[in-house]
């Protein structure tokens, strides 16, 4: 089908979520290059945001998706029939998490981690109310958009579930206002859509410490942050201090769609009794999306280097320093290029595309451009995107 074709159709096919969508005609990903019908190549500083952590079309990926299908697909229900796949990355994921994960509830994506999760605190506590932080984002069915801490965005939905309480972000003085009322709190280890403003870490062990006198449960959404984007597999692991739950999405997949929430024996045991079936998916945890995802989880512990994530910030800073009025927040792989000005980033997303360089903006911060690579990006391949940036924005 030739391109200007295919656009029409997705025009008027496809449901639209925003009136000026980025448009690319997608030939093939490979890498850190997507390539366009029309042969034009784009270096990929989103990743899908945060999904193609191993790089697009990973070979070791592919094979694994493919033997998978070969052998079979959905047989069951999820939690029903014993399949090898999930089996293997449960397991490898408990042992990467170590104490207080010993079981995996898996789903599709972030959002049904999210209802998951705060489903699961309700009925281990017997409390329904929550809490969130403004400008959070956990995902967009009913639940997770109840979290969301932007009401420009869930606003349109109303009446949201209800108890939620949104405190400031990076505020201890205001966890006093967590009770004994509240299920559960639900925090982001770096807030991915208000442009990557990581938890300081004084914030995350205040909060534990008020989780703790209060008996509130502790979720951390490392639905961006998971699966090495920060360094370590999850971005808790380097805060010193552990929640009771994660919930986890996207790059886990390794480019198939999978989501899971992790938490205690203890706690998970309360979806299998009053009543019996207490959280049902038909297609979570699916064979193929988990053998993509442990040959994913297996890449990144056999090929990616310790501090390889680390060693991609440390070069993007470096080489974006000298770029007027900016700053940059986040952490490894999960960077956010500050402007200060909505303008100057709106005049240069679309100039970064035209020579090759995809990058974007984020839901609530539209002065700031993500820089979200995959883990698997060159030195080569991030002097070119900087020198990119760093012409356009001088
Ligand atoms: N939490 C965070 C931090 C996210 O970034 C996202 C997705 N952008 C979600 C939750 C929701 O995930 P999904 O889109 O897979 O439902």
């Amino acid at each position: 089908m030739r391109g200007s074709e295919l656009h029409q159709l997705f025009r008027t096919h496809i449901g639209q979520t925003s009136p000026e969508p980025m448009g690319i005609e997608v030939a093939s990903a490979k890498g850190c290059t997507i390539l366009d019908q029309q042969g034009k190549s784009y270096l990929d500083l989103i990743s899908g945001i945060s999904v193609a952590n191993m790089g697009h079309s990973h070979p070791r990926i592919v094979q694994a998706v493919q033997d998978q299908a070969g052998k079979y697909m959905h047989t069951m229900v999820y939690g029903e029939h014993i399949q090898s796949p999930q089996v293997q990355l449960a397991r490898a994921l408990t042992e990467a998490l170590g104490e207080g994960f010993e079981q995996v509830y898996f789903v599709n994506s972030g959002s049904e981690a999210i209802e998951a999760a705060i489903k699961l605190a309700k009925r281990a506590t017997g409390r329904f109310e929550l809490v969130a932080f403004n400008q959070a984002y956990h995902g967009s069915t009913h639940g997770a958009l109840s979290l969301m801490g932007s009401q420009q965005f869930s606003n349109g939905y109303l009446p949201l579930v209800p108890g939620v309480a949104h405190l400031p972000f990076n505020d201890i003085d205001a966890l006093n206002e967590i009770s004994c009322r509240h299920a559960a709190v639900i925090v982001e280890v770096i807030q991915a859509e208000s442009g990557y403003l990581p938890a300081d870490i004084e914030f995350l062990k205040a909060l534990k410490k008020r989780c703790e006198q209060t008996q509130t449960l502790l979720i951390f959404d490392e639905i961006q942050t998971g699966y090495g984007r920060t360094g370590p597999l999850f971005a808790f692991q380097s805060a010193g201090l552990v929640p009771d739950m994660i919930c986890m999405a996207k790059g886990m997949g390794g480019g198939m769609p999978l989501g899971a929430m992790a938490t205690s024996k203890a706690l998970m045991q309360h979806f299998t009794e009053n009543p019996v079936l207490g959280h049902i998916t038909t297609f979570g945890g699916h064979p193929v999306s988990c053998a993509a995802s442990l040959a994913a989880l297996q890449l990144w512990q056999e090929e990616i280097p310790k501090n390889r994530a680390q060693e991609i910030e440390a070069r993007f800073r470096a080489q974006l320093a000298h770029i007027p009025n900016s700053h940059i927040t986040g952490s490894g792989a999960m960077l956010a290029l500050h402007l200060g000005d909505a303008q100057r980033m709106w005049n240069n997303v679309g100039k970064a595309w035209n020579q090759g360089l995809l990058i974007d903006w984020f839901l609530f911060n539209d002065q700031a451009f993500r820089i979200s690579p995959p883990l698997v990006i060159s030195d080569e391949e991030i002097d070119k995107a900087t020198d990119i940036l760093g012409n356009l924005l001088v």
